[in-house]
């Protein structure tokens, strides 16, 4: 049996317990920001992140291509 302390009065609850019988209090909380699942506007915006992301690797590889090479 696996116990644990209620957050707000201590007393030992099972816990997958949805709240404290205890004290009444609710000990699930609310994710306070919902997933929107939308972080990118449009496949064009995210093409353009992909390019971003594609310039600054080339970048970094000309970095090291350059550095090695003198
Ligand atoms: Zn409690």
């Amino acid at each position: 049996m696996n116990r644990i302390p209620c957050k707000y009065c201590g007393r030992e609850i099972p816990p997958e317990a949805n709240f404290c019988w205890y004290c009444n209090r609710q000990l699930i909380s609310q994710p306070e920001r919902p997933e929107t699942g939308q972080k990118y506007k449009s496949a064009k915006q995210r093409a353009l992140v992909w390019a971003f992301a594609l310039v600054i690797g080339l970048a970094i590889i000309l970095f090291f291509v350059i550095g090695s090479g003198g």
